[in-house]
């Protein structure tokens, strides 16, 4: 699949979604719509802008910018979290099993183990490699690649087991995007993607979003959005629309300067183990390469042990302390400091790759490496 040349190519359809057809005098990307209410004469279904929570013309184009990235009917929301929510909240009830994929975002599975399972959903975990437990399922969920382990999980796959159970099938597209592959098209219903993220990659906003081609999925999420209010602001739909524009341009970098780094780490001693999905070798290469156009910014390091790794990131200067993954900057932390929800052991890096020159990023590696 990453071999096959796209026409529209990625940065031109990156850089031309949702944008309005062109008006004289207009901007290319008009900008943000401050309101709550909006004017409203007399019968309330002659605009659909009455009330901001129901519709926001900033964000309807920031949706439709996503939703021609995803290739399908998307809606906004204020945090991946609160779009992660809308899918299984407003999906699941008493007497439902939730099929769910072991490792990735332990938010999600903290959320499941809050607030689903007290109300009655069943929870079932399983890993890359294992048969997806589907009997009985109304959902099933995973994140791939998953971060921060970056194992791949076979979507078309998983899509014939949960859909021959008569269950969906939601992926969370975070950390590939929908430049970097298309749940959808490879047989989801749902795909789910943070905004907080590489997708708009600037690291000053959170935003999320549910792509679906199921209209009555769909119209379910935005019912679940109008009544439960988890809407962004205009300035920050605006801010990640105007960021979405620069996706493939940063992704191309990120990706080039993770793959470079992998193959550094993987033939230079003192690294323990070293995972990425587009490194020849790995032992997800060959599925991510047929499911995936691109292999994401972040890169698994492994240094061993706790002091090995605390000491290499207090020695890297370029790349920035710090949690979350796909921005511009580099940054990188030692996942087990949280003390909870990864299963990585105590040495592991986290390590997200930025859009600085590629020879920067691994001179300041190698020399961090070198130096712990
Ligand atoms: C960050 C993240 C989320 C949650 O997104 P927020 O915008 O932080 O709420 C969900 N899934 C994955 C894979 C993430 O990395």
């Amino acid at each position: 699949m990453s071999e096959e040349r796209e026409t529209p190519g990625a940065s031109t359809r990156a850089i031309q979604a949702g944008l309005p057809a062109p008006e004289q005098g207009a901007a290319f990307l008009p900008g943000p719509t401050f309101a709550a209410p909006y004017h409203l004469a007399g019968d309330p279904d002659a605009t659909s802008y009455g009330y901001a929570r129901y519709a926001n013309p900033t964000w309807e184009a920031l949706e439709q910018a996503v939703g021609a990235l995803e290739d399908g009917r998307t809606a906004v929301f204020s945090s991946g979290m609160a779009a992660v929510t809308a899918v299984l909240v407003s999906r699941l009830g008493p007497g439902d099993v939730l099929v769910l994929s072991r490792d990735g975002y332990p938010t999600v599975r903290a959320l499941a183990a809050g607030h689903l399972e007290p109300r009655g959903v069943e929870i079932r975990l399983f890993g890359a490699g294992d048969e997806p437990p589907v009997e009985g399922a109304s959902l099933v969920w995973v994140e791939t690649p998953a971060n921060p382990g970056l194992d791949v999980y076979d979507i078309g796959a998983v899509a014939s087991a949960a859909h021959a159970a008569g269950s969906l099938l939601a992926v969370d597209n975070t950390l590939a995007t929908p430049l970097g592959q298309r749940p959808l098209d490879l047989g989801a219903d749902i795909s789910v993607t943070s905004g907080s993220k590489a997708l708009t990659g600037h690291s000053d906003l959170l935003m999320g979003f549910v792509s679906t081609r199921d209209d009555s999925v769909a119209d379910e999420i935005r019912a679940w959005r109008d009544r439960t209010g988890a809407v962004p602001g205009p300035f920050e739909a605006w801010l990640a629309h105007r960021s979405i524009g620069t996706l493939a341009l940063r992704l191309d970098r990120q990706c080039a300067t993770a793959l470079a780094l992998a193959e550094a780490l993987e033939s230079s001693g003192g690294v323990a183990a070293v995972r990425y999905p587009g490194l020849p070798g790995d032992p997800s290469s060959g599925l991510a390469a047929r499911q995936m156009r691109r292999f994401g910014p972040v890169v698994a390091i492994d240094l061993g042990t706790r002091r090995r790794a605390e000491r290499f990131l207090s020695e890297c200067r370029l790349a920035i302390e710090a949690t979350s993954f796909g921005g511009l900057h580099t940054t990188a932390e030692r996942r087990a400091r949280w003390g909870h929800g990864d299963d990585v052991g105590e040495g592991f890096i986290r390590f997200s790759c930025g859009c600085e020159d590629t020879a920067d990023v691994l001179a300041d590696v190698q020399r961090a490496l070198a130096a712990a």
